[in-house]
């Protein structure tokens, strides 16, 4: 077995931005040459998430509404009172997605259904830039 880390930058512009990372995630995979295992994304970050949703226009836009009722961002939060980062509401939504997402690989390729993309998304309420680390583990 075989560990081969990988790292990519990208610029969001916060406000949960939804970015399909599937394509740097799978060029990743490509250059390690590992056929079979598992690969992990993660983003070391806590008002950011990783997790996979069909990457359409009408998904687009029911993601953000969704976690605007879930966890509203015009609202304040004990967060805001401490830090006054007014960014609260980004932290408790990356909580909730999580920072990683694990999927299988084998004979080369992703196990993801053909309508699943991967997806970063950022709740913060400014553009940042992230990283995002791929670590791929088998043979
Ligand atoms: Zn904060």
């Amino acid at each position: 077995m075989k560990v081969d880390t990988h790292s990519f930058q990208l610029k969001t512009k916060g406000h949960t931005d939804i970015i399909d990372i599937t394509p740097q995630v799978s060029q990743a995979l490509e250059s390690s040459n590992l056929k079979n295992g598992n690969l992990t994304c993660f983003i070391g970050g806590s008002t950011a998430g990783i997790t996979t949703i069909e990457y359409e226009g009408g998904l687009k836009r029911d993601l953000p509404e969704l976690w605007e009722k879930l966890v509203p961002s015009n609202r304040t939060y004990h967060h805001d009172a401490t830090w006054g980062d007014a960014n609260g509401y980004a932290h408790l939504r990356s909580s909730l997605v999580g920072t990683s997402f694990t999927v299988p690989f084998v004979g080369g390729r992703m196990m993801l259904g053909t309508w699943q993309q991967i997806v970063l998304l950022d709740f913060d309420n400014r553009s940042r830039s992230r990283e995002v680390i791929v670590q791929i583990m088998g043979e």
